[in-house]
């Protein structure tokens, strides 16, 4: 019961833009788990999403400090980087973010996927040449209009 849609961009401009247009479609609660190597693009692909939300601040990678919220777009944007979550991730309280009303965004989401929702926008970025990614979106059927329906091509 999924649905996959692919996308090739060549510059980390046009990585935002296939983002910003992911992020209009996005909902209250919405999940987008986001995997790729380190330098893949996630945190690229995070600025994208957060200025499709109308988000202003400048967007860098929490890597250090896990989560980071913004309050000013169209929805609440909360942005994570799990890379460095080793032990006691269980008491972060994923609950009250993956089931409140924000727009969540999680970096190397395979590192926490015991505690994703049961459903979540999985979207994985690869590197096929020095500048070129394959961003491949994978959702539940009943979200694949909403979500690739309103990307359209790359
Ligand atoms: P990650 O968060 O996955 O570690 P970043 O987004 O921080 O990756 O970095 C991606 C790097 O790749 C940036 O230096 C960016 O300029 C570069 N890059 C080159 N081509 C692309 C592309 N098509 N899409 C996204 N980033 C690209
Ligand atoms: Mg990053």
């Amino acid at each position: 019961m999924i649905e996959t849609c692919q996308y090739k961009t060549y510059d980390e401009e046009a990585t935002r833009k296939i983002a910003s247009r992911v992020a209009a479609a996005l909902q209250p609660g919405d999940v987008i788990a986001l995997e790729g190597d380190l330098g893949a693009g996630k945190t690229t692909f995070s600025q994208g999403v957060a200025k499709g939300l109308g988000i202003v601040d400048p967007i860098d990678s929490p890597t250090f400090t896990l989560i980071k919220e913004y309050d000013q777009g169209r929805l609440p944007f909360v942005h994570m980087d799990v890379y460095r979550l080793d032990e006691g991730g269980e008491e972060l309280g994923w609950e009250e973010y993956f089931y409140g009303e924000s727009v969540t965004l999680v970096e190397w989401a395979d590192r926490i996927k015991d505690w994703l929702p049961e459903r979540f926008i999985h979207i994985q970025i690869e590197r096929i040449e020095q500048d070129g990614r394959l961003i491949t979106v994978t959702t539940p059927k009943e979200w694949a209009d909403r979500i690739c329906g309103g990307v359209g091509e790359a």
